[in-house]
């Protein structure tokens, strides 16, 4: 394996597990207003329980992982198993699987309201293809990262069209797609080698282009969105940009809310994967997702040798062989891709 391959693996692996680390650190804040946090657990900066009402993490140990992660990795292998056309029939049954598997351990914490409702569609005749054409929310954005990790960034239009393919069933709208590619790119950015700066310029340009795809939506502008939510928050103490990101830029699972938040985090963390968490479980709303998105892309940017190790042993439900191999596969295909006598890294 060459150095630049081993390399691109560790970026994917700081992709997962940094996301995994976000997801768990926001797992027992989420849905919960900043003040509710605070009055329930003070500044969040460890694992923790979520409090015994919780409507959908009670139960859950301390550092275990959701949806945002699991959704993540199950598209990742239906990716390495598509090969170059995305198998939609596939994934569709992957995710109800899942849904079934996770209310068979107890969960409350299921499928997202626009994968749910397209499901339903599927359920009720309509193809898959054609299911996800009110899709607006966040759950897109929230998995894509195995995308960012197998993809080029370049051709920028092939990377996008590839972005739109996986979000077409549940997904399928222009603000799902836009906030989709802005965080496939980043991680894409991060794994050929990019700093979390170069992240977020790719990141506006994929949204500008996935904008385009998709049944229209009415919402703001993706793009123009991450770049302003990034630069109210540029050089603010971490508790005035969190109060900026929850007043202003919203964390919601509207796309438009919670995707700008986590690019706004990535800022307010200066790319740093576990302060892009701690910020994240902070901030109310929907804290794991923004959390599994920021801390995934600052993982991309950081690599795996760089995440805090010790935290990374108390992960619940992470299946460290399983995200080893299907790094290893992604990259893979990434550097088939991108073609022989070529590294990951271009
Ligand atoms: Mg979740």
């Amino acid at each position: 394996m060459s150095d630049a391959t081993s390399k691109a693996i560790d970026r994917a692996m700081g992709a997962l597990v940094g996301g995994a680390l976000g997801d768990a650190l926001g797992m027992p804040t989420q849905l919960l207003s900043p003040v509710r946090i605070a009055e329930l657990h003070g500044h969040v900066e460890d694992f923790i329980e979520p409090f015994a009402d919780h409507p959908v993490s009670k139960g859950l140990a301390a550092g275990t992982i959701t949806d945002d992660t699991e959704q993540a990795l199950l598209l990742g292998r239906i990716l390495v198993e598509s090969g170059d056309r995305f198998d939609h029939a596939r994934w569709v049954n992957a995710l109800l699987d899942w849904e079934r598997e996770v209310k068979a351990r107890g969960s409350y914490d299921l499928l997202g309201p626009s994968t749910k409702r397209a499901i339903d569609a599927i359920n009720n005749g309509v193809p898959a293809e054609e299911a996800g054409r009110s899709g607006d929310t966040n759950g897109a954005a929230m998995r894509i990262g195995p995308v960012g990790i197998m993809m080029p960034l370049e051709p920028l239009e092939a990377f996008v069209a590839k972005v739109a393919e996986t979000c077409r069933a549940t997904h399928n709208t222009s603000i799902a797609i836009a906030s989709a590619a802005a965080v496939a790119a980043a991680v894409s950015r991060g794994i050929a080698g990019g700093g979390w700066r170069d992240a977020s310029a790719s990141a506006v340009a994929a949204a500008r282009r996935g904008a385009t795809l998709g049944h229209w939506v009415t919402g703001g502008d993706i793009a123009a969105r991450i770049v302003w939510a990034q630069d109210i928050v540029r050089g603010k103490a971490i508790r005035d940009a969190i109060r900026l990101i929850t007043d202003l830029v919203g964390t919601g699972v509207a796309s438009q809310e919670s995707v700008p938040a986590a690019f706004a985090v990535l800022e307010v963390a200066r790319g740093d994967p576990w302060q892009a968490a701690i910020i994240s479980a902070n901030i109310g709303g929907d804290t794991d997702t923004i959390g599994a998105i920021a801390a995934g892309m600052a993982g991309a940017c950081s690599g795996f040798s760089r995440l805090p190790q010790q935290h990374i042993a108390r992960l619940v439900g992470l299946d460290m062989s399983e995200v080893r191999a299907l790094a290893a596969d992604l990259v893979a295909a990434r550097v088939a891709k991108i073609g022989s006598g070529k590294d990951a890294a271009e």
